[in-house]
């Protein structure tokens, strides 16, 4: 008997990485020497002080159920963050802390978003976005970038219709790392309000830019900051991927919509993993900057070995841990696919990358440099004799 799947079951893409990520994973069960470079997640531990933190939560009986929304302390804390980097008037009800930046980004579409509605997407994307916002009834407009990979307010005016809802930004992105400029975050907003429209801004890169600041869209203008839900989270910036913490601010009635919605889907994200949390928030600044400078010198590596391998074309990302990068010389001569290519390169000489596919990219790959740099430098040495025999 086939299992009466719902058409929205039917047509759900799981994540494209897991199948890859298997074939990594067999690759070290058969002994191989695997390096990763295909992770979405830095190598570093969580800091010491907030594995402590949620060790005396536990202790401490911190263990019940908290607020479906997050504890206060935390949400006292954000609104503290919040107001101060971006001089913002927010509130405790417009805050609140989930699951992950990907459940509330799940939550955010669910509450702006229905059938017959459109959402704007800059391509190359992170396809989960692609997924939420079928789920969640609507249709994705993808826009595809130019080969700078700049996102401009002109490219996105161009696919707005009489269906378009919600432009989705993601700065600094994953997987291109490029950062929207200041500028054209100004001119979306004008877009956003010409055009009755709602942003949802994925900034959970924030912390990783390296040669100028990340700017919130809604720290721009009261205006803006009207019409955006702002997606953030610990998970990249204090090496928490694990501990699925992640927060949004935005307009109230929207806001207290997500916790409705929260509240019937997974009550509470853990409450160990909140404490934790508060702690990353209210005394994480100095890990957060050694990671930075660490990202920041693994960068400046691969900016200057990256060129000299044959066969790719390499710009240096502004932000976040991740070049992406062209392959179309290699794979015009090789008539493969950049899938087929990065399996190629999985096999030959155990380098794990994320094929373009994966973010609607074809004839790219993602090099993630969320590995220490001795790794880094065996794995550029073994892809550029790889390159090198093509
Ligand atoms: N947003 C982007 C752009 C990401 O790349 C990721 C993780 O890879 C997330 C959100 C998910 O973050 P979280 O671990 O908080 O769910």
């Amino acid at each position: 008997m086939t299992a009466p799947l719902t058409a929205r079951a039917s047509a759900l893409q799981s994540s494209p990485t897991l199948a890859f990520n298997a074939k990594v994973n067999q690759l070290k069960t058969e002994g191989r020497e695997v390096i990763n470079l295909s992770l979405g997640e830095l190598d570093f531990s969580t800091p010491e002080n907030i594995k402590q933190a949620a060790i005396q939560a536990i202790k401490d009986g911190k263990t019940r159920y908290t607020p479906a929304s997050g504890i206060l302390p935390l949400r006292e804390a954000l609104v503290e963050s919040w107001s101060l980097n971006n001089q913002l008037e927010t509130s405790v009800e417009q805050i609140i802390v989930g699951v992950g930046a990907k459940q509330l980004l799940y939550e955010a579409l669910m509450v702006l978003v229905e059938a017959g509605d459109e959402v704007i997407v800059p391509v190359p994307t992170w396809s989960t976005y692609i997924e939420q916002i079928k789920l969640a009834g609507a249709e994705p407009h993808l826009v595809k970038l130019p080969a700078d990979f700049k996102v401009t307010a002109d490219q996105l005016e161009k696919a707005i219709n009489q269906r378009t809802k919600v432009i989705m930004l993601n700065s600094p992105s994953n997987p291109t790392g490029q950062v929207i400029e200041p500028r054209e975050l100004e001119e979306i907003g004008q877009l956003a309000l010409k055009h009755d429209l709602f942003i949802i801004s994925d900034e959970i890169y924030e912390d990783f830019v390296y040669q100028s600041e990340a700017v919130s869209i809604a720290s721009l203008d009261q205006k803006f900051a009207d019409r955006t839900v702002t997606i953030d989270g610990v998970s990249k910036a204090y090496a928490m991927t694990g501990w699925r913490i992640g927060y949004a601010t935005g307009p109230r009635e929207i806001i207290v919509k997500m916790g409705s919605l929260q509240s019937q889907l997974t009550s509470n994200a853990c409450s160990i993993a909140q404490w934790a949390a508060l702690e990353a928030v209210t005394n994480g600044a100095a890990s957060v900057k050694k990671f930075r400078q660490a990202l920041s010198q693994r960068r400046q590596l691969l900016k200057k070995a990256l060129p000299e391998i044959p066969g790719l074309s390499v710009q240096t990302p502004e932000g976040a841990f991740y070049f992406f990068i062209s392959l179309e010389e290699t794979l015009n001569q090789t008539g493969q696919s950049s899938v087929e290519w990065s399996q190629q390169l999985l096999g030959q000489t155990g380098v794990a990358v994320t094929p373009g596919e994966a973010f609607l990219a074809p004839g790219y790959f993602r090099l993630s440099y969320a590995a220490g740099e001795k790794e880094l430098k065996t794995a550029l040495t073994k892809l550029k004799i790889f390159q090198g025999k093509i």
